[in-house]
């Protein structure tokens, strides 16, 4: 790959690069297309990466599905597709890890904390390899995102991380490889959590500022389902994740909870332009 990559730069082409864990939706399919279009080589890799899951988590049941998954990447363009194996990315030894401190215990980092952590090792590794000019993180994971995007800007590294909208299903569910475990009557519980981001959005347009205010009726809308269980709703500052009274300007409703046995998580952002 970084072999290809060396040839593929010195003869002036872009790279644009989609990191995913495979099982590939709209979602996933929706960055693959603009850095069809931004560059002109799309790398895409798949890699389900043991050290962002901890203990107890579905690092062993998470939807696997490499042939249709590689029809896909065909169907949109894809350049090459990286697909590397734990053994190659982690060899014995292997001892480094990259944190942005802070950011890594907020929000999912609180009960997931070795999470963050072991996403971005990982990207800053298929950084290394891939060598790309642009690479594409999708907002649903707005945290991830963020501390990707100090990375790269702390770490100097040579490229731009790009930020693309969350891709919902026609009801609003937000699209995510772990909506294959939802049974159908959690499928429908689950939609509580876009409602209640509406919700949330709609009481800010009608000037509600106060944040506790907001994180109730969210709270209160999703805990009218069955199957729900709140891990966190928060509104916090877009930049720092860090906690908020009052909305002022541009703020972050970032929410987790658990549908039966699934973690599902979904954001939006709300106040002045949103
Ligand atoms: P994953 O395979 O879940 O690690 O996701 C790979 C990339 O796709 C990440 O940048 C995610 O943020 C992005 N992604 C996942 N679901 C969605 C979605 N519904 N809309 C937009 N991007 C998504």
């Amino acid at each position: 790959m970084q072999q290809h990559a060396d040839t593929l730069r010195s003869r002036g082409d872009q790279i644009g690069f989609v990191p995913t864990m495979g099982f590939l939706h709209e979602g996933h399919l929706s960055l693959m297309r603009k850095a069809r279009e931004d560059n002109n080589t799309l790398v895409v890799s798949i890699f389900v990466n043991p050290t962002q899951f901890g203990p107890g988590e579905d690092f062993e049941d998470y939807p696997r599905d490499l042939e249709r998954d590689s029809d896909l990447c065909r169907e949109v363009g894809t350049d090459i597709l990286f697909f590397p194996s734990a053994a190659e990315m982690y060899p014995e030894n292997f001892r480094t890890t990259v944190n942005v401190s802070g950011l890594t215990q907020v929000l999912c980092g609180k009960s997931r904390p070795t999470h963050f952590q072991g996403v971005t090792t990982i990207v800053a590794k298929l950084f290394a390899i891939v060598k790309p000019h642009r690479a594409y993180f999708g907002l649903k994971d707005y945290q991830q995102y963020r501390m990707i995007s100090l990375m790269a800007k702390d770490m100097n590294m040579d490229l731009e991380v790009v930020g693309l909208p969350t891709v919902r299903e026609p009801d609003g569910l937000a699209m995510s490889s772990r909506n294959t475990y939802l049974s159908n009557e959690e499928r429908r519980s689950a939609l509580s959590l876009y409602s209640s981001l509406a919700a949330a959005d709609r009481m800010v347009r009608e000037g509600i500022t106060e944040v506790k205010e907001i994180e109730t009726g969210v709270r209160e809308i999703i805990e009218s389902e069955s199957h729900t269980r709140i891990d966190y709703v928060e509104i916090v500052d877009p930049q720092e994740l860090a906690h908020i009274d009052r909305i002022d300007g541009r703020a972050l409703l970032a929410l987790a909870v658990n549908v039966g046995q699934t973690r599902l998580i979904d954001n939006v952002l709300i106040g002045e332009n949103a």
